[in-house]
C-alpha cells in the first residue's frame, strides 16, 4: 500500500530503531531458536514477517532484507529490482522511468536515509545480487544464521 510505504519512509528513523530492537531480541533468543531449528521456524516467521513488512513497506519477501541500508524503502519495488540503484532513467521530478506515477524507490531510499541520519552511509553499502532461492523465506532468520553462534 503506497500510503503506508510513504509513511514508513517518513518515519524511517523510528522504524529503524524498532528493527534494531527486534534484531537484538532475536539474537538474545538465538540459542533457543537454534535448538528448535531454523528450518522448522522458517514458515511461521516468514508468514509474520510477510504480513508486517508487506503492510509497512510493500515488502516483496525476497528473504534478504536491506531495509536498514535503504532508508526503510524496499528496493524490490523497483521495476528493475535494482539492489544498487538508482538507474539512469529517474525523471526530473523524481518519478520512476518505468512507472512514472511512482516516485523512484531510490529517491525514497535517499529520503529515508536522511530521516535516519545516515544520508549516505547505508546507501553506500554495495548490496549483493538477489539470491532468488531465498524468496519467501524469513530474512530475520537468515540474518540470525549469518551471525556467529551465541552460547546458551
Ligand atoms: S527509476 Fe528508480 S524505481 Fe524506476 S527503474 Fe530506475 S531505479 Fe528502479
Amino acid at each position: 500500500m503506497k500510503a503506508a510505504r510513504d509513511w514508513s519512509v517518513r518515519h524511517a528513523k523510528g522504524l529503524h530503531k524498532l528493527y534494531e530492537v527486534l534484531a537484538w531480541t532475536l539474537h538474545l533468543f538465538d540459542p533457543v531458536l537454534r535448538r528448535i531449528g531454523y528450518e522448522r521456524l522458517d514458515k511461521p516467521f516468514a508468514r509474520v514477517e510477510g504480513l508486517i513488512k508487506g503492510f509497512l513497506f510493500d515488502s516483496q519477501s525476497c528473504g534478504q532484507c536491506t531495509l536498514g541500508s535503504t532508508g526503510m524503502a524496499c528496493p524490490m519495488n523497483c521495476p528493475k529490482t535494482l539492489r544498487n540503484g538508482p538507474c539512469g532513467g529517474v525523471r526530473q521530478n523524481g518519478g520512476c522511468e518505468i512507472k512514472p506515477e511512482m516516485t523512484c524507490v531510490w529517491v525514497k531510499a535517499w529520503e529515508g536515509s536522511q530521516q535516519m541520519g545516515e544520508a549516505e552511509s547505508g546507501l553506500q553499502v554495495i548490496q549483493l545480487p538477489v539470491d532468488t532461492r531465498l524468496k519467501g523465506h524469513s530474512s530475520w532468520l537468515e540474518a540470525l544464521k549469518a551471525r556467529p553462534e551465541t552460547s546458551a
